[in-house]
């Protein structure tokens, strides 16, 4: 179980840009939630205040109706996965996946099973002895995406996950990330710039602009808007 609640949400940034106007999105349990608008519309500001890396300046965020606009990122039950990866260089896929686990101090049984199953499911279990720069892009970013998996979260966010990988790629892992929403039975929140994708993936659409929620719907709703 997983709904994500934000209640009239605002950022104002330290230098007095307000990025993220009175947001009101109610994310139900398992809903794929794409955030869709052009560059610096403030949909990243928003992802990062979901996981907790950016703070609220005023509103509240309830994730399964618990206020957490004060939980530190770690205890909020939530992976995010990053447009450039952020993998790290001097470690192998394996530790890459391991890292996150090992600093919450699992046991190592528990580490290798999970990691084992992400690979399994991601399809890199061949890679993971390799350090990020002998993969591909693609495979880069499935690694990525184990990092998130093997934490097992309530809840995925995603920040233009595809927009490094060419176009070909890109419509290829769009299908693995709709299937793996499918697979994981997780709530996921998935930020674009990309309307096609916006479109094929969500279940839920929300158009920012100029850090206003513009519209919340379904894609067809939302094609068929004047
Ligand atoms: P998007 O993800 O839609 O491209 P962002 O959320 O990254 O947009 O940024 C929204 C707006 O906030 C942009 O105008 C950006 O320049 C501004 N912004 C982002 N980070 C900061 C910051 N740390 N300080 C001030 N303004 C910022
Ligand atoms: P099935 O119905 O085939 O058992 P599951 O929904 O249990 O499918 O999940 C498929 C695989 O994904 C299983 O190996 C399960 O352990 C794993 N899995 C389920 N939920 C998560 C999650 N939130 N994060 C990572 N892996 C998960």
């Amino acid at each position: 179980m997983a709904t994500v609640d934000l209640k009239n949400i605002n950022k104002v940034y330290d230098n007095g840009f307000h990025a993220v106007k009175d947001a009101n999105i109610h994310i139900k349990d398992r809903e794929f939630v794409v955030l869709v608008g052009p560059s610096g519309c403030g949909k990243t500001t928003t992802l990062r205040m979901v996981a907790g890396l950016e703070d609220i300046s005023s509103g509240d965020l309830t994730i399964d109706e618990k206020r957490v606009n004060d939980t530190p990122p770690k205890d909020r039950d939530i992976a995010m996965v990053f447009q450039n990866y952020a993998l790290y260089p001097h470690m192998t896929v394996h530790d890459n996946m391991a890292f996150g686990l090992k600093i919450r101090k699992f046991d190592k049984a528990d580490i290798q099973a999970r990691v084992n199953e992400a690979a399994r499911i991601l399809d890199i279990e061949a890679l993971l002895d390799r350090k990020p720069k002998q993969l591909s892009g693609g495979q880069r970013q499935r690694v990525a995406v184990g990092r998130a998996i093997v934490r097992h979260p309530k809840v995925f966010l995603f920040d233009e996950p595809l927009s490094n990988l060419d176009a070909k790629l890109r419509v290829q892992m769009r299908a693995e990330i709709s299937s793996l929403h499918t697979r994981l039975n997780a709530t996921m929140i998935y930020v674009t710039h990309d309307q096609v994708e916006a479109m094929t993936m969500g279940d839920k659409i929300v158009v920012m602009k100029d850090g206003v929620i513009m519209q919340i719907g379904d894609p067809l709703t939302l094609y068929n808007y004047p």
